[in-house]
């Protein structure tokens, strides 16, 4: 039977370091502050906004939160943020994402500041995270780097198998495990013989967002199994990408969902407010 990788506990141990990083900073009169806009009800959108809120909170992170009507024009969102660009207070911008069909997506995140782009979506960022010159990085594919760390795992030489090459996960994933010296293979709608491929992965990470689409036929033995996928049933509940029950007896490792990829991704976003609110003071992270 795998070990479960547990994100519950990992990420709270990260916020717990986060704190203490806050608590640092404190002590130098410098208090982290994170902008969190939402544009329109949506209420998983919502939700999201609140635990970061809380998550916030935990950490001794300031939070700035904007509630803003679904009809808000594209340039006064980008009016909102060019305030923030400017506000000292704010370290860290976030735009709960997806915004409504008459914003541009990239307007937006093109109009972060780079250095308070929390969620390292601007182009400048993004190209940083291909250098591997990054501070802040990704928080879902971060989250999945500590997740492995902290099971003892050394991704190098290992050859690790991507499912999903979205720029929020799929790519930035990829990289950072290259960066750790895996082989990487990323693999998507169009790949041939995807079994074949997962079969010869010693750590499969899946974002594809399919329920039991990961089955145990794919899992070469003993490999790490990352599930980064977060599904709705029709029953209400929460699923991954994996089906665990099967492929939780050939792993060597795996998350879980809930409890596993979740959880890191607010525990990142709090390093990288952190981190950013730092590199804004210029001192060492
Ligand atoms: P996305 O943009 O929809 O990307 C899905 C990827 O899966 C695409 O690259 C797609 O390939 C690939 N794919 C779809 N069907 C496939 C198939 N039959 N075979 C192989 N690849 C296939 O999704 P995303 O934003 O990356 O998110 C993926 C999942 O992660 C979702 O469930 C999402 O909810 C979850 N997620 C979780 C967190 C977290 O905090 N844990 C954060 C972000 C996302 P093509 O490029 O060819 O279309």
């Amino acid at each position: 039977m795998a070990i479960i990788i547990d994100g519950k506990a990992v990420s709270a141990a990260i916020k717990q370091r986060v704190a203490q990083q806050a608590a640092a900073l404190q002590k130098q009169n410098i208090q982290p502050g994170l902008a969190v806009i939402l544009v329109g009800d949506d209420p998983a959108s919502q939700i999201y906004v609140n635990n970061k809120k809380k998550a916030c909170e935990v950490c001794g992170i300031r939070s700035f939160s904007y509630s803003l009507p679904a009809q808000t024009t594209q340039d006064e969102l980008l009016e909102l943020i060019g305030a923030l660009n400017q506000n000292p207070d704010v370290n860290g911008i976030l735009v709960q994402l997806p915004v409504p069909r008459h914003i541009q997506p990239d307007a937006v995140i093109n109009a972060i500041d780079p250095l308070k782009d929390v969620d390292a979506f601007h182009p400048v960022n993004v190209g940083k995270i291909m250098q591997g010159t990054a501070s802040l990085l990704p928080c879902t594919p971060a989250g999945v780097i500590e997740l492995i760390d902290s099971a003892g795992i050394d991704p190098a030489g290992k050859d690790c198998v991507v499912i999903g090459r979205s720029n929020i996960v799929g790519k930035p994933m990829a990289m950072l495990m290259m960066h750790r010296n895996a082989t990487v293979t990323i693999c998507h709608s169009k790949t041939q013989n995807l079994t074949a491929k997962c079969r010869q992965a010693d750590i499969l990470i899946s974002s594809v967002g399919k329920p039991h689409f990961v089955t145990a036929d794919m899992i070469k033995p003993g490999a790490v199994v990352i599930d980064v996928g977060i599904n709705r049933q029709k029953d209400g509940k929460l699923c991954g990408d994996v089906e665990f029950e099967a492929v939780a007896p050939i792993a060597g490792a795996i998350t879980p969902v809930p409890g596993g990829v979740g959880p890191m991704t607010i525990a990142m976003l709090m390093q990288n407010t952190v981190t950013a609110a730092k590199l804004q003071n210029h001192i060492a992270i």
